[in-house]
C-alpha cells in the first residue's frame, strides 16, 4: 500500500509517497512560491532515480503543484510508481479540528463543511490546508482522502487541563479553550516510546517534549493527552524559535500603549520577533545560539538558559499532573539534535528520579535511550516521524 502524505501551507506544499506497514520511504519533496512563480523539488529514495531540485515549474495555483507531484511521481524514468494506480490514499495533514474531530476521518462533503467551520480558529493554517484538499480531490477522483488533524491528539484533555480560567461564556459562545498542537508528533513518539520500554502505551505515563522552530510539551497518561503546553494558539506554552510562548497578557496593554501599536503589530512581534531570536538578539537557531554562547555571548547563553529551564518547568509541572512520569521524550530538531539543551533540561532532576547518561546522550537522530541503566525515568531520543503517522492513520481509516 502507498499514501500519499501532503502538508499544503498557503504558498508551498510538502509530500511524501511512503508505505505505512514498512515504513519505506519512495519519495518526498516540495512545491514552493505557488502564486508567485513555482519550485519543484523531487527526491525520490529509490536507486537510480534522479532527484530534482527547485527546478522552475509554473505553479499559479496549489492544482498545478499538485499535478507537478503526480507527475514525478508516475513519471516513466525517474517514477517510483507505475502509474495513479498504485496510489492508495492521500493523507492530508490539518492543522485546525477543534472539538469535532477527537481523531482521523475520512474526507466526506461533510467533512470538509465541517473543517470550514474551524478556519476561524486557525486562519493562516486550515484554509490553505482546504485548498490542498480541494486541488488533490480534483486531480484524483477516487482516490480516498483522510484528514489528519494536529488538534485531535489533545481532544482527550479533561475540562481542568483546557479551560481558560475567563467568563464561561467565552468557551459555550465562542470556543475559546486550549487545544493544543504537534498532536501527530506527540502521538507518534508516545507510541514508539511504549515499544522501546516494551510496555503498553495504557501502562506508561510520558512526557513528550517536542522542541524545534515550534516548540510544545504534553502529558501522555496511558496513551492519551492530558495536558499540553501551546493553547487557544500554537503561541502559547514555551518560548520558541521567534514565539514569545506564554506571557503576562498586561504586557500588551503596556508595550501597545507606549509604542503605539495596534494588536497585529503586537502579535507580530510575539510570533515574529520574540522567543530565542528576540532574547538572544542573534538567532532563532539553536545551532547559533551554542556558537555564540561558546563565543562568549551573553544573550545567547541566556536564551539556552531560558528554553531549557521553561521546558524543565512543565516536566515538572506534568510530573506532578500525572502523580508520576515514566519516561520523558525528546524529539524534533531542537530535541532530536541538541545534547547540551538535553543536558540542561535533565540536571537537577535526580530527585525525581532522572538520570541523564552523558555519553549515550553524545548522540542525534536516532531511537536511544539517553538515560543511565539505573534511572528510574527513562529519558528517551526519539526522531519524529509525522508523515509516517499520518500514512499510517491514513491506511488504517482506508482499511476501515
Ligand atoms: P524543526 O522545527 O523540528 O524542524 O526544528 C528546527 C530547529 O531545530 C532549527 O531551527 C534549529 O534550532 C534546531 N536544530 C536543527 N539541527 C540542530 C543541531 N544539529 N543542533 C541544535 N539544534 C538544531
Amino acid at each position: 500500500m502507498n499514501i500519499l502524505v501532503i502538508n499544503a501551507g498557503s504558498s508551498s506544499l510538502k509530500y511524501q509517497l511512503l508505505n505505512p506497514e514498512t515504513g519505506d520511504l519512495l519519495a518526498k519533496g516540495l512545491c514552493e512560491r505557488i502564486g508567485i512563480d513555482g519550485k519543484f523539488t523531487y527526491k525520490p529514495q529509490v536507486a537510480g532515480k534522479e532527484t530534482l531540485d527547485a527546478i522552475d515549474v509554473a505553479m499559479p495555483t496549489h492544482s498545478e503543484a499538485i499535478q507537478a507531484v503526480l507527475d514525478a511521481l508516475v513519471d516513466a524514468k525517474n517514477g517510483v510508481v507505475g502509474s495513479m494506480k498504485e496510489i492508495d490514499a492521500v493523507g492530508h495533514r490539518v492543522v485546525h479540528g477543534g472539538e469535532k474531530f477527537a481523531k482521523s476521518v475520512l474526507i466526506t462533503d461533510e467533512v470538509m463543511a465541517a473543517i470550514e467551520e474551524c478556519n476561524p480558529l486557525a486562519p493562516l493554517h486550515n484554509p490553505a490546508n482546504i485548498i490542498g484538499i480541494k486541488a488533490c480531490q480534483a486531480l484524483m477522483p477516487g482516490t480516498p482522502m483522510v484528514a489528519v488533524f494536529d488538534t485531535a491528539f489533545h481532544q482527550t484533555m479533561p475540562p481542568k487541563a483546557f479551560m481558560y480560567a475567563l467568563p464561561y461564556a467565552y468557551y459555550e459562545n465562542d470556543k475559546v479553550r486550549r487545544y493544543g498542537f504537534h498532536g501527530t508528533s506527540h502521538k507518534y513518539v508516545s507510541g514508539r516510546a511504549a515499544a522501546m520500554l516494551g510496555k503498553k502505551p495504557e501502562e506508561l505515563k510520558l512526557i513528550s517534549c517536542h522542541l524545534g522552530n515550534g516548540s510544545s510539551i504534553a502529558a501522555v497518561d496511558g496513551g492519551k493527552s492530558v495536558d499540553t503546553s501551546m493553547g487557544f494558539t500554537p503561541l502559547a506554552g514555551l518560548p520558541m524559535g521567534t514565539r514569545s510562548g506564554d506571557l503576562d497578557a498586561g504586557i500588551l496593554q503596556y508595550l501597545m500603549n507606549k509604542y503605539g501599536m495596534n494588536i497585529d503589530e503586537m502579535l507580530n512581534v510575539l510570533n515574529k520577533k520574540s522567543g530565542v531570536e528576540g532574547l538572544s538578539c542573534v538567532s532563532s537557531d539553536f545551532r547559533d545560539l551554542e556558537s555564540a554562547a561558546a563565543n562568549g555571548d551573553e544573550k545567547a547563553a541566556l536564551a539556552q538558559e531560558k528554553f531549557a529551564y521553561e521546558v524543565k518547568k512543565y516536566v515538572g509541572a506534568y510530573a506532578a499532573a500525572m502523580g508520576g512520569v515514566d519516561a520523558i521524550i525528546f524529539t524534533a530538531g531542537v530535541g532530536e539534535n541538541d545534547k547540551a539543551i538535553r543536558s540542561m533540561v535533565c540536571q537537577g532532576l535526580e530527585y525525581m528520579g532522572v538520570k541523564l547518561d552523558e555519553t549515550a546522550n553524545n548522540t542525534r537522530g536516532k531511537e536511544t535511550v539517553i538515560s543511565a541503566a539505573d534511572s528510574k525515568v527513562k529519558v528517551l531520543l526519539i526522531p519524529t516521524n509525522e508523515e509516517l503517522m499520518i500514512a499510517q492513520d491514513t491506511a488504517s481509516i482506508v482499511k476501515g
